[in-house]
């Protein structure tokens, strides 16, 4: 019989990480530290500002591109906080989170064939996107030793003729690595060198720990070549509201728009009157929850080095991603049993591509509470997993 189906569809992989998901919750009592969203609910003042909007009967689409107020304000925040300039005329699209965002990029600059690097361990939907699009992912191993940095030989190494683009995300999902402008400047010159573009996913750039976030399109020469994801999700605790945008010069942000006109016609109108909000009175807010995860992060690192389990001090998001080799079990197997045994969802490395076998992701978007008893779980989980193996 003939196949009904599209083969690009048919190649992606069911996602690793729903049977993790599914596992946790058929079992009672679970710690999860397992989901990538921010524990916090989002701020009273942006509901209301919603509300209102409903109030007042503004319940009808948008302009394709988003509210002219809201674009208005992305430019004001992009300006003023990271130093990046856009249009909102021409080169900002309001999206259905950052996940449309970054589906209309690919889409608007892949033809078949085009290959997409893409710095592994990583977040689960770039491969599967790429290839959506038409492209070949190919992944750019990240390790360890270099706190999940991408060294610049293994980037050369992974461009060929038909490299298109590299996506790039710091703060990192899954490993919190953060790259700096120093960083980020010698990944600059292999992207002009190799005439790349490049899609950075910055959803996390809010939540840094250390040092102060510096965007890709900042850096000379990178402004023309770049576009840049974002959204609410994470800064403003707002995953549920499905609100993103995209920055990025005119001729790649019209293209992307004639696609997004097509499947979505404008992201949902409550939200961004929400967004308005949250972006002109949010910061204070962001702030209070940037150093509430910052002390959380020093409290989960601290406590997974002193149960022996290796894990460097990410700069931002809110992963950890420790080693669990002293274990000697594989990460499905460590996620599983410590699941079964003592209650702590954690997502194995295995799911997030090349260099994240011996690891698992934890995400401390969890209480102190939580934290505390999901750490002393772990560390008799460990100490009996030593044992045995002793
Ligand atoms: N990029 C990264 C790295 C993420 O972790 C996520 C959400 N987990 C997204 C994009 C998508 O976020 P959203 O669609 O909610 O804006």
């Amino acid at each position: 019989m003939k196949s009904y189906l599209s083969s690009r569809a048919e190649q992606i992989k069911p996602s690793g990480i729903r049977r993790f998901f599914d596992m946790a919750n058929s079992v009672e009592g679970v710690i999860s530290l397992g989901v990538g969203e921010p524990d916090f609910i989002t701020h009273w003042s942006i509901c209301e500002a919603s509300i209102k909007s409903l109030e007042r009967g503004n319940t009808s689409y948008t302009d394709d591109a988003g509210l002219m107020e809201l674009r208005r304000e992305i430019a004001f925040y992009m300006q003023s906080r990271f130093q990046v300039a856009y249009t909102p005329e021409s080169e900002i699209i309001v999206t259905v989170g950052g996940s449309q965002a970054l589906d209309l990029s690919l889409r608007a600059i892949l033809n078949p064939g085009d290959e997409v690097l893409i710095i592994e361990p990583s977040y689960l939907a770039y491969a599967p996107l790429v290839t959506l699009a038409g492209g070949i992912p190919v992944p750019v191993k990240t390790t360890l030793d270099s706190k999940f940095k991408p060294m610049s030989e293994q980037i050369q190494q992974a461009i060929h003729s038909n490299t298109k683009a590299i996506i790039l995300c710091s703060p990192n999902n899954p490993t919190g690595s953060f790259l700096n402008k120093e960083e980020l400047e010698e990944i600059s010159e292999i992207i002009i060198e190799h005439d790349l573009l490049v899609i950075t996913d910055e959803i996390y750039a809010e939540l840094t720990y250390d040092e102060s976030f510096c965007s890709i399109a900042s850096i000379a020469g990178m402004r023309e070549r770049t576009i840049i994801i974002s959204g609410f999700s994470k800064a403003f605790a707002m995953t549920g509201w499905r609100l993103g945008y995209i920055c990025a010069p005119e001729g790649f942000s019209q293209q992307m728009l004639k696609i997004h006109q097509n499947t979505m016609l404008c992201a949902p109108s409550v939200a961004q009157y929400g967004a308005i909000e949250a972006l002109r009175n949010g910061h204070q807010q962001v702030e209070e929850m940037r150093n509430s995860y910052r002390n959380r992060r020093n409290f989960v690192v601290k406590s997974l080095n002193e149960m022996g389990l290796d894990c460097h001090l990410p700069g931002g998001a809110f992963y950890v991603f420790p080693s669990i080799r002293s274990t000697g079990l594989t990460s499905e197997q460590f996620a599983e049993s410590l699941l079964l045994q003592e209650k702590v969802a954690v997502v194995p490395g295995s799911v997030f591509g090349e260099g994240g076998e011996g690891h698992v992701r934890c995400s401390y978007a969890s209480s102190m509470d939580a934290l505390r008893e999901a750490m002393r779980r772990m560390e008799k989980f460990v100490k009996n997993v030593q044992l045995v193996s002793s």
